[in-house]
């Protein structure tokens, strides 16, 4: 059935594997380095409203002291509006600031990893489920804002408020404050001991987005099977039990957060009810007056709306920490060495094009894909690889561009080892035409571009003419800028083959590597590619991947490989003649 070209199952509803980094809150300071000039605004700004607001109680102690004593309230009143108008205007300055700010640690942050990605070795992708990665990009970023917006201003700008608070609480009464200090006190304790939780249930509850995200990228990425294998109502429900288990780890964490708030709220209203009758006492023995009371409970207002927002702060900083750490853990993944991109290695003089000597390869899983495969592959030839599914010849192409390193032996360009060409410069000289998904989304420009950057109009729709495709850009009104779906979905199976021969022909590689469909196309596309393929070997020389006799048929050199090794090579006459494998091979595999 068509469902065996999906993926493996994703493992259902239960907690996907942590294996990132355990970090700390010193993890932010890069995120945060950049934005140092207006983090630096921010505090200063933070200081002139934590003393606006700091003011406050004091002009309204003055105010309602002078109003009992009958003097005049004119300028007490005036200093005490100026103060709110000023608080409230920077409050919004700096709200407006955190935000820019928030939203730069996101972009960056987006901008790396996205950078990173595609830098990844591919044996590195390759392990990995692309919707975790996304969700990465997408999701996890997001948080890091809220650590930003939320989290640090509030805890700069509570920090400033609260030690301000507490000084002029000490001015006013020492008593009164070692209430308000023991009962808070308390409730910070306790609150920081259940917020430690926090991070690592954030970190579960990002990967089970993670997971999920997977999940519908795996059914997207092959809705015709899923369609034609009837398996919608399982797949969905597969993919709910996903989404399920991102919820319960949501609620893993909100039932953290839930605790905190009680407890924060048990040692405010405690310190309250505290001062408010240590201090009432006071008044009533003539300790202190009214006017003193009424000052320290606006700062004891002043001191735990701020020490609220520094908890929240400090919860949503724990969350932010979970989503970094699966940020982290890509960025620490190294990416695919560059190789230096200075040097220029000298080609050897009289070498052949491509040459392999005793290649070995073993994938990262273990399994063995080449065993001591000798090839040489001489400027201008046209060399076939012929052989069964999983015998290698795929592979054999990627350690060409160097997707992987040889596990022994060695692999050389103009005589020189691939290891020592710069990767930049040997890919520049290699034109790769892969079987699926040789096409991007996008339109056809954007896929004919992909190489080189920029060429004009005229040169594109020679190309498209030259393989045979000046059809795809005239029945659209849009030309050049007709979209081609999804993986080139628009498409059929021959034209995204043609269009990614075309793209080859405009950087104008000195070797082509193809790997030939192996679905069958019918005469006409199958005649289209024929062509195309002589016209792209025309000038330089090709390793093709053949599935077709008439690919081999005219082909210099027959390379025939079976698990991995290199089992006959000749024309196709000499083969037909001399390789009992290989005559079986053609007439029962090969596509006539
Ligand atoms: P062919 O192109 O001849 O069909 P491949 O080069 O694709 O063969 O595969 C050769 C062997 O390597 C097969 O056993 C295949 O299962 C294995 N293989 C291919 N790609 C990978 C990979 N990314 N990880 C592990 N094994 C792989």
């Amino acid at each position: 059935m068509a469902q065996s070209t999906l993926p493996a199952p994703p493992e259902l509803a239960q907690a996907p594997p942590v294996d990132a980094p355990t970090i700390g809150v010193r993890a932010l300071w890069p995120y945060l380095r950049r934005h140092r000039p207006t983090l630096v605004l921010v505090v200063a700004l933070s200081l002139l409203s934590a003393a606006a607001a700091l003011a406050t109680p004091l002009l309204t102690q003055r105010f309602i002291d002078d109003l009992g004593a009958g003097e005049a309230i004119a300028s007490t009143l005036a200093l005490l509006v100026a103060a709110v108008l000023i608080g409230s205007v920077l409050d919004g300055l700096i709200t407006y600031l955190l935000s820019r700010t928030a939203g730069g640690v996101v972009l960056d942050t987006r901008v790396r990893l996205v950078d990173r990605l595609l830098r990844l070795p591919v044996a590195e992708l390759d392990r990995r489920r692309v919707g975790d990665l996304i969700s990465r990009v997408g999701a996890d970023t997001t948080l890091l804002s809220a650590v930003v917006t939320s989290g640090l201003v509030q805890l700069v700008a509570g920090l400033v408020v609260i030690v301000g608070a507490i000084v002029l609480m000490a001015r006013l009464d020492a008593l009164l404050l070692l209430l308000t200090l023991v009962a808070t006190g308390v409730g910070v304790a306790a609150v920081g001991i259940v917020s430690t939780r926090l991070r690592p249930l954030s970190e579960q509850a990002q990967a089970a987005v993670g997971a999920m995200t997977a999940g519908v990228e795996r059914v997207l990425g092959a809705v015709r099977t899923v369609r034609a294998a009837r398996a919608e109502r399982r797949e969905s429900a597969a993919i709910a039990a996903q989404a399920h288990a991102a919820y319960r780890a949501g609620l893993r964490v909100a039932r953290v957060q839930a605790a905190i708030e009680p407890l924060a709220g048990i040692a405010i209203q405690g310190a309250f009810l505290a001062v408010l009758g240590a201090g009432g006492a006071s008044v009533a023995t003539g300790r202190i007056s009214l006017g003193e009371l009424i000052a320290f409970v606006l700062l004891l207002f002043l001191l735990v709306q701020p020490l609220a927002g520094a908890i929240m702060a400090w919860t949503s900083i724990q969350t932010g920490l979970g989503a970094l750490a699966r940020i982290e853990e890509v960025l620490a993944l190294p990416p695919e060495d560059v190789g230096d991109p200075t040097a220029q290695p000298t080609p050897v003089v009289g070498a052949p094009l491509l040459e392999l000597r005793d290649v070995h390869f073993a994938h990262a899983d273990g399994t063995v894909a080449l065993r001591g495969v000798d090839l040489v592959v001489a400027r201008g030839m046209k060399v076939a690889l012929v052989g069964p599914s999983g015998a290698g010849k795929s592979t054999l192409l990627g350690l060409v561009e160097r997707f992987h390193d040889v596990s022994a032996g060695s692999l050389l360009v103009e005589g020189v080892d691939v290891r020592d060409w710069p990767r930049d410069a040997l890919r520049a000289r290699i034109g790769y035409v892969e079987q699926e998904a040789a096409v991007l989304a996008g339109t056809i420009r954007d896929n004919l571009l992909l190489a080189v950057g920029e060429a004009s109009d005229e040169r594109l729709t020679e190309l498209l003419a030259t393989v045979n495709l000046t059809g795809i850009a005239t029945r659209s009104p849009l030309g050049l800028d007709a979209p081609v779906g999804d993986g080139g979905v628009l498409l059929s199976g021959g034209e995204r083959q043609r269009l990614a021969l075309a793209r080859t022909l405009l950087s104008a590689p000195d070797l082509l590597l193809l790997d030939e469909p192996t679905a069958s196309l019918d005469a006409i596309n199958e005649a289209a590619l024929r062509r195309a393929i002589d016209a792209v070997a025309q000038e330089r020389t090709l390793l093709v991947v053949a599935h077709r006799l008439s690919t081999v048929a005219d082909a210099d050199l027959i390379a025939v490989l079976d698990h991995g090794r290199l089992v006959a090579s000749g024309t196709h006459a000499e083969l037909v003649a001399s390789s009992d494998l290989y005559r079986r091979f053609a007439t029962e595999q090969l596509l006539a």
